[in-house]
């Protein structure tokens, strides 16, 4: 069973003015859909992986072939890491997550403005491509290239930002403080705290 690409719960032009139509069909039929044909073309050769779960292979990355092991590390994080991003966007988004979770992020933070200072300190220290991360425990980490705290720790991270310059270059340039800011007003806190 080859992985496919997940469909969006929205259409490429609802994240706009923040994520434009170009950028979403872009990032995601192309960027995306790459990483997942990289995907299934690695496993190629190794059909006893063909049907575990994509978490399995990442948390077990060692398990693999050597031969197929960055090609999987780089193509399978960047299928995870996308399809977690897609599904915490939404149109009808921003503000603050509810509950728990902001309980939880005021409590190690002081508030929830103090916790989007050190994710923005934390995505615009990102040198070069890679992802900001916020983990179950409230805390900030970043991963380059296409690794993710699951590959790297075995934790599945409540949230994820895409700073590769492919996921915002289009918008807005090199400016990505402006992308980060943005990117804020289409976060989906209900779909983020889902289990
Ligand atoms: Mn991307």
């Amino acid at each position: 069973m080859a992985f496919t690409l997940p469909k969006l719960a929205y259409s490429y032009d609802a994240l706009s003015p923040h994520i434009s139509a170009n950028i979403m069909e872009l990032h995601h039929s192309k960027h995306h859909q790459t990483y997942v044909d990289k995907l299934n073309a690695a496993l190629g050769d190794a059909p006893e992986f063909q049907d575990k779960s994509i978490e399995e292979i990442l948390t077990n990355l060692d398990a693999l072939p050597e031969t197929i092991r960055t090609a999987v590390r780089n193509n399978g994080g960047g299928h995870y890491n996308h399809s977690l991003f897609w599904r915490t966007l939404s149109p009808e988004a921003g503000g603050a997550p509810k509950g728990t979770l902001f309980e939880g992020i005021k409590a190690k933070y002081g508030s929830f403005e103090a916790f989007k200072e050190q994710f923005n300190s934390a995505a615009l220290g990102v040198f070069g491509s890679g992802w900001v991360w916020l983990l179950p425990n409230y805390s900030i980490t970043t991963t380059p290239n296409q690794d993710s705290p699951l590959s790297r720790d075995n934790i599945t991270p409540l949230l994820g930002l895409d700073v590769w310059e492919h996921a915002y270059y289009l918008d807005y340039k090199n400016k990505r403080p402006e992308y980060v800011a943005a990117w804020w007003n289409v976060i989906d806190w209900s779909e983020v705290t889902k289990k």
